[in-house]
């Protein structure tokens, strides 16, 4: 018997019925309905099932429509007339069909009075549903099966929150790549199999964006959020699909390798991972340099096979900040003597007054070159350490960590006198061959309140002449705040100290913001310097620099100059000054003093080869 609810005949006849369907869907004795009698006539009924904003369907007992409300139907997609002879199977998942026609056969059997149960459907725009449904069996007044009624609750949205939520608590938002939570989920699985499979091996990568902060800052949050994005990609395809990479916050990324042979694997990736960040990215229309600094552990060393997951993820954080120290592009293997180290560099971080008093700091003095006349014009003062127990230590290596005690305003100030008292004792052997002095100033020197009144003292002390002190500032030291910056620099100006930018062209700061500053000089990041080759490649960045610095009365030196075929491009270019290995490593005070004797073109014995 087919029927539907908008002609209610079917209904009607059974009016003798002793049970009768709610506009919900439920079964009550029919003497329920008389009582209510008159309110609940056929037509109220019908307009019940019509409103009802729960979706409701009648179907036969082979699961074609009989009829369906309002609700049902735009959950559906189409109007009830269109509905009528399909069959419900049509919009439902295949295995949802087999559940449903079972639970079907339950009803007519007596074994259960209703069900209610998740299922899968399609709307008629194939668009997925998820519902919540309720199905009952309606009979006749002699107990036979007279047609199902379904009652579904759309679910499909909660279910996209609910997946978005649990995919959120689990996946990066902006790159889509596993978080943190994840990764280390899936590190600590891997330790578990580890432990079962003691011939296999894992390496953890921990990733670190050099210099993004200044992306950030200087291009924008938008570029940098797209950077991230397209690195994410390329990062990607350095990896086997059975690696994770996750995004770990910021610019923090990390890469889980496993079911690795040996050390070989993991540098294969290291390299990958340099080598694909070699081509700039285009993020709107504008040509993005980048390179990252890799920390690596690998349990094939016996002593990191028995680490916790969070002891190798320290480990690998350290070996990642030695990386840093070295200066960034590259990668760097765990060894157990970096803690030890990286402890150790904080303790004589700390031992800095100490180390002054037991001379163990001492400066080396890199020449710069005049590149038309060959004369050396000036030195730039490089902080060296002996320590007594770790011998030589590099300031890429300590520098930072001075920088984050603060105690490198105490070295700074020592530096600044060190270098002028130097500068004297040279001028009184060198009387009419003046020699400037680059100075070095951290970030955290720049911004100390003292810092002007501590020149101002050396410069009186030591009576240099106008000129001859430069200090050395990365651009973005400067940046960080542009008019404490301003306000530093003009005092600095007014004492007769030349205003230098160290590093120039990493920090994405354009000149004309830095066109509002009283600078002297532009010192050429020396990554640009050693791109430089034979065919001229990569001397764009280096031309731009010369150009605008020459057009707006700015001096140029060009740092990090190391073969004959650099400095000769460098000299195409018409770059005014260099300084770098080609010419000199950082020299002692007595070695610099005959550099300066050497390298006078009219006291040599010889000019210098370079000229
Ligand atoms: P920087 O100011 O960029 O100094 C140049 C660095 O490049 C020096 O490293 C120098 O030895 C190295 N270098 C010079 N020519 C070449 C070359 O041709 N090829 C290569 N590969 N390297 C070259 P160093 O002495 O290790 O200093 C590293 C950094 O430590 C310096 O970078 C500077 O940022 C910091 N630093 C050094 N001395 C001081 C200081 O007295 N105060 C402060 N605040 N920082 C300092
Ligand atoms: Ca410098
Ligand atoms: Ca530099």
């Amino acid at each position: 018997m087919k029927f539907s609810l908008t002609d209610t005949t079917a209904l009607n006849q059974d009016r003798s019925s002793p049970q009768a369907v709610t506009p919900t869907g439920q079964v009550h004795p029919a003497s329920q309905v008389q009582h209510t009698g008159n309110a609940l006539n056929t037509k109220t009924l019908k307009q019940i099932f019509q409103l009802s904003p729960i979706g409701m369907t009648m179907l036969d007992l082979d699961g074609h429509f009989l009829s369906a409300n309002q609700a049902f139907c735009s959950a559906i997609g189409c109007l009830e007339p269109d509905l009528l002879a399909r069959s419900f199977g049509e919009f439902t998942h295949p295995e949802d069909v087999s559940l449903l026609r079972a639970l079907g056969e339950e009803l007519l059997q007596g074994n259960r009075q209703h069900f209610q149960i998740e299922t899968r459907h399609w709307n008629t725009n194939r668009d997925p549903l998820q519902v919540s449904l309720t199905g009952t069996l309606v009979r006749d007044s002699h107990q036979r099966p007279l047609c199902f009624l379904i009652q579904v609750v759309d679910l499909t949205e909660r279910k996209w929150m609910e997946a978005q939520l649990k995919h959120h608590a689990f996946y990066d938002l902006l790159t889509g790549l596993a978080n943190r939570f994840l990764f280390i989920n899936r590190l600590e699985q891997a330790l578990v199999r580890l432990d079962r499979h003691r011939d296999e091996q894992c390496a953890i990568l921990f990733l670190d964006l050099d210099r993004f902060k200044a992306i950030n800052e200087n291009l924008g949050h938008t570029i940098g959020d797209q950077l991230l994005v397209a690195l994410s990609k390329r990062l990607e395809s350095c990896i086997r699909r059975c690696d994770t990479l996750a995004r770990l916050g910021g610019d923090e990324f990390a890469i889980l390798l496993e079911d690795i042979v040996g050390l070989e694997d993991v540098t294969t990736v290291c390299d990958r991972i340099q080598a694909v960040l070699k081509t700039p990215f285009k993020l709107s229309n504008q040509e993005v340099f980048s390179s990252i600094s890799v920390g690596v552990i690998c349990t094939t060393n016996s002593t990191n096979s028995t680490k916790s997951a969070s002891d190798l993820l320290r480990s690998v954080d350290t070996a990642l900040s030695r990386a840093k120290a070295q200066g960034g592009a590259c990668h760097t293997i765990f060894e157990e003597t970096m803690h030890q180290r990286a402890t150790a560099l904080w303790e004589i971080a700390n031992q800095s007054q100490l180390a002054i008093e037991r001379q163990e700091l001492n400066l080396r003095y890199q020449p710069i070159i005049h590149l038309a006349t060959g004369e050396t014009v000036g030195f730039e003062a490089l902080l060296r350490w002996n320590h007594p127990q770790h011998g030589s230590i590099s300031p890429a290596e300590f520098i930072p960590v001075m920088e984050e005690t603060g105690v490198i305003t105490t070295i700074g100030h020592w530096v600044l006198k060190e270098a002028c008292y130097q500068v004297c004792q040279w001028q009184a052997e060198l009387l009419d061959i003046p020699l400037s002095i680059n100075i070095n100033v951290s970030p955290k020197q720049f911004a100390h309140p003292q810092l002007v009144e501590q020149v101002k003292t050396v410069l009186k002390e030591t009576c240099l002449a106008p000129g001859q002190v430069r200090l050395e500032i990365t651009e973005n030291a400067v940046m960080q705040s542009l008019e404490l910056a301003k306000e530093v620099l003009n005092r600095l100006k007014q004492l007769n100290v030349s205003i230098c930018i160290d590093d120039f062209g990493v920090g994405y700061s354009s000149l004309s913001r830095l066109q509002q500053l009283p600078i002297d000089t532009l010192k050429i990041d020396r990554s640009f310097i050693q791109s430089i080759n034979a065919a001229g490649e990569n001397i764009e960045i280096p031309r731009s620099i010369i150009d605008l610095a020459s057009n707006l009365g700015i001096d140029v030196v060009a740092e990090g100059v190391e073969t004959a075929t650099q400095l000769h491009q460098l000299q195409s270019l018409g770059c005014p000054k260099v300084q770098g290995f080609y010419f000199a490593k950082p020299l002692t005070p007595d070695a610099a003093l005959r550099f300066v004797r050497d390298t006078q073109p009219n006291k040599a014995t010889k000019l210098p080869d370079y000229l």
